[in-house]
């Protein structure tokens, strides 16, 4: 029940992202794992696993998915890798949520209107000029 609460909503991407790794076009990125020269760290993210080439590695050769990952990253035992999952996953939210405009009152939302457009007005100059021109603002 655990596990698959943590698998339907701790991604690859998140995983990684979480211990600052990134994989290459070919979604493949130099194992974590073991001394890796050439990235042979596979990872699938249609079944949210992934699968080291490398015969010299501790994965062993086998399918490894998010668990297991964080499991293998903290040399940890399958169950604090489980609370380690559930860590991230808080971890995450807060993230998410900053990607989001809060709720604004409509005031609020026009005094940033004014707030960047003043901003903007005095980081453009033909915009300072036009004003000078018009006579809507004394010269800075
Ligand atoms: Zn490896």
């Amino acid at each position: 029940m655990e596990i698959q609460y943590i698998k339907q909503r701790l991604t690859m991407p998140i995983v990684l992202h979480y211990y600052g790794l990134k994989t290459d076009k070919q979604s493949r990125l130099n194992c974590p794992f073991h001394e890796d020269k050439t990235p042979s760290f596979q990872v699938y993210y249609k079944t949210q696993t992934a699968y080291c080439f490398s015969s010299n590695c501790k994965t062993h050769g086998k399918s490894i998915d998010v668990i297991d990952f964080v499991m293998h990253k903290e040399n940890c035992t399958k169950a604090e890798a489980i609370n380690k999952c559930k860590e991230i996953l808080g971890y995450q939210k807060p993230d998410r949520k900053e990607r989001y405009q809060p709720d604004l009152s409509k005031s609020q939302f026009l005094a940033n209107m004014y707030k960047y457009f003043k901003n903007a007005v005095h980081n453009s100059k033909p915009a300072k000029t036009y004003l000078e021109q018009r006579i809507l603002a004394l010269p800075f």
